[in-house]
C-alpha cells in the first residue's frame, strides 16, 4: 500500500489520497491530480521480466494506490482476465523496422480496455474506503473509444450509473454501433451535436458547478469521471510501458538497461503521459515521439512551445485523435514548470485559446502524419510486412519514419497500437486499395479477415445486426440539461 499523496496541477494546497482522487475525477478548481513525488520503481528490471502482466501490475500500481494488498489483487484478477483474448493481454510484436504494442486485445479492440477494466473495480474499492453510499455516476465524453470501453467496463456494476456523450457525426460506424447497441439498465449513451472538445468542456464544466453537485448530492448520486483528467485511468497505464520493454529486451532488441524508443498516437495525452511517468519511475526510455493527425496541435506545441487551440479542427480518419484540448498535457506542465505558471497558462487557454512556456522536456518530440501519408503508410507496411495496422497506429509509425530520417535515432522502437484495424475496417481497406470505397464497412471485415489472416475479433462480429438500444441526440449547450432530467 502507498501513502502516495496527490496534489493539485493549479494550487499544490488541493490535497487527496489515491482513493480520493480516484473517486472525484477533477480538482475543484478544474485541475488534475498528479502525485506529489513520482516514486520510483525498486525492483530490479531482471527481478520485474520474471512476472507475468498481473503480477507486473501489482508491483506498478501498488505504488500509486492506498489499497491493501488484497483489494489491488482482487481489482487486477477481476479486469485482466479472458475479456482478454490473449494471454500475454499486452503482446509485443516485431514486424519491419518497429515493434508494435498491440493494446487492442480486450473486449472493445482499443487500448483504453488496458486501463477501463480496472477503474470499475478501483471506484468500488475506492468508494469503500472512504466509506461512500452514493450512486457513482460515470460522466464520460468520448472521442469513439473512450465511451465504448467505459460502458462495457461498468455495465451492469451494482452502485454505478454511466452516461457517455460521443460526436454524433464523428465516429466510425464500428465505434458508433459499439455504442448505441450496447446493454444494461444503468447504461446512456448520447449522440451530441458537437465535437469531442465541446463534450470535453461540457463534462468538465458540469463536475465543477457546485449547485449541481450539492443537488445530486442531496439525491444520493456522486459524479465521477472515466476520461484520462481521472489519475485512475492514467496509472493502469504505466504497467505496459515496462511490459514492452522487458518483452524486447527478451526478444533480443537490446540488453536490460539500455534505451529504448516509444511513438505514441496521440490525443488527449493520456497514453503517452504514462509513457513519460514510467520513465521517471526509471523505465529506460530514450524518447519518446508525440505523433499527431491533422489536428497537429501538440506538434506545434513541442516544435514552439506556444499551444494554440486556435485553428480549424479536423475530422479525420484516426477520429479518437480528433482533439485540439489535449487534457493531460496541463500534467505534463505542472510537473515542468509548477502550479502558479499552469494555473496562469490553464486560464489563457480558456480565454485566449493559447499560451506559451519554455519546454524543459526534451525527451518528448511531436511528429504528425496527414491522411494520405496515413493511407500510404498502411499500404506500404502491409506491403512488406503482410501486417495490417489501424488508422491511430499508422499515424504513429508515419510519424517514426520521419522522426528517424530527421533524428538518425537507431535505439529500437516501439509503436504503440492503439486499435484493431477492424475497428476503423473501411479506412483501413481504402488505404490497401481505392476500389473499397464504395463497398459496405461490415461486408469489408470479411475481406480484411482474407487478406491479414487475423480472424475478426468475436465482440463484433455481426454488430450490424443488433438492436440498438440508444437514440439519445443532445445539442452541444444542453449537455447539462439532460444530466439533470436524466437523474433528477
Ligand atoms: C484514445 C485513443 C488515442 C489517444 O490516446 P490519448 O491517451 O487520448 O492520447 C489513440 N488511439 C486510439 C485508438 C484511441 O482510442
Amino acid at each position: 500500500m502507498a501513502n502516495l499523496t496527490y496534489i493539485g496541477t493549479r494550487d499544490q494546497s488541493i490535497k487527496a489520497t489515491a482513493s480520493q482522487a480516484i473517486l472525484r475525477g477533477i480538482c475543484p478548481d478544474g485541475g488534475l491530480y498528479i502525485p506529489e513525488t513520482i516514486p520510483h520503481m525498486e525492483k530490479s528490471l531482471e527481478e520485474l521480466s520474471k512476472l507475468s502482466y498481473r503480477e507486473l501490475a501489482f508491483e506498478v500500481l501498488s505504488l500509486f494506490l492506498d489499497f491493501t494488498d488484497e483489494e489491488l489483487r482482487a481489482c487486477i484478477d477481476g479486469a485482466y482476465d479472458e475479456k482478454f483474448d490473449t494471454a500475454e493481454i499486452a503482446p509485443l510484436v516485431q514486424k519491419g523496422d518497429a515493434f508494435f504494442l498491440e493494446l487492442y486485445h480486450g473486449r472493445t479492440l482499443a487500448f483504453k480496455d488496458m486501463a477501463l477494466s480496472i477503474l470499475p473495480y478501483f471506484m468500488k474499492t475506492a468508494a469503500k474506503r472512504e466509506g461512500i453510499d452514493k450512486e457513482i455516476v460515470i460522466l464520460t465524453a468520448t472521442s469513439g473509444d473512450t465511451g465504448k470501453a467505459a460502458l462495457e467496463g461498468f455495465a451492469g456494476v451494482e452502485g454505478t450509473k454511466i452516461i457517455v456523450f460521443f460526436p454524433e457525426d464523428g465516429v466510425s460506424p464500428v465505434q458508433k454501433l459499439q455504442m448505441t447497441t450496447q446493454e444494461g439498465d444503468n447504461t446512456c449513451v448520447v449522440g451530441i451535436l458537437g465535437n469531442f472538445d465541446d463534450a470535453q468542456s461540457a463534462v468538465k464544466s458540469i463536475f465543477t458547478d457546485k449547485e449541481l453537485g450539492e443537488e445530486l448530492a442531496r439525491q444520493g448520486y456522486l459524479f465521477s469521471s472515466a476520461n484520462s483528467i481521472n489519475i485512475g485511468r492514467l496509472i493502469p497505464q504505466i504497467v505496459y510501458y515496462f511490459r514492452a520493454y522487458l518483452d524486447a529486451v527478451k526478444q533480443g532488441a537490446l540488453n536490460m538497461g539500455e534505451e529504448i524508443n516509444f511513438a505514441v498516437p496521440t490525443g488527449n495525452f493520456g497514453d503517452i503521459l504514462a509513457g513519460w511517468y514510467a520513465m521517471k519511475m526509471g523505465l529506460p526510455v530514450g524518447h519518446f515521439v508525440c505523433a499527431s493527425n491533422d489536428n497537429k496541435v501538440l506538434y506545434d506545441f513541442f516544435c514552439s512551445g506556444t499551444y494554440d487551440r486556435n485553428r480549424q479542427f479536423h475530422v479525420t480518419v484516426s477520429p479518437s485523435m480528433d482533439i485540439l484540448i489535449s487534457s493531460n498535457l496541463e500534467r505534463l506542465l505542472c510537473h515542468m514548470t509548477g502550479q502558479q505558471a499552469t494555473k496562469e497558462d490553464m486560464a489563457k487557454l480558456s480565454e485566449e485559446g493559447k499560451y506559451s512556456v519554455e519546454i524543459t522536456e526534451k525527451k518528448i518530440s511531436g511528429e504528425f502524419a496527414t491522411e494520405p501519408e496515413t493511407y500510404a503508410a498502411i499500404k506500404k507496411f502491409f506491403g512488406e510486412t503482410g501486417y495490417v495496422m489501424d488508422t491511430h497506429t499508422a499515424v504513429a509509425y508515419a510519424a517514426y519514419q520521419k522522426y528517424k530520417g530527421e533524428s538518425k535515432d537507431t535505439r529500437p522502437m516501439v509503436i504503440v497500437s492503439t486499435a484493431s484495424p477492424y475497428k476503423f475496417t473501411k479506412d483501413v481497406m481504402m488505404a490497401l486499395d481505392e476500389k473499397y470505397a464504395s463497398e459496405d464497412a461490415f461486408a469489408l471485415m470479411h475481406v480484411l479477415e482474407k487478406l491479414s489472416g487475423v480472424s475478426i475479433p468475436e465482440p463484433i462480429r455481426g454488430i450490424e445486426n443488433r438492436t440498438i438500444l440508444h437514440n439519445n441526440v443532445c445539442e452541444r449547450d444542453k449537455i447539462k440539461d439532460f444530466v439533470k432530467r436524466y437523474l433528477l
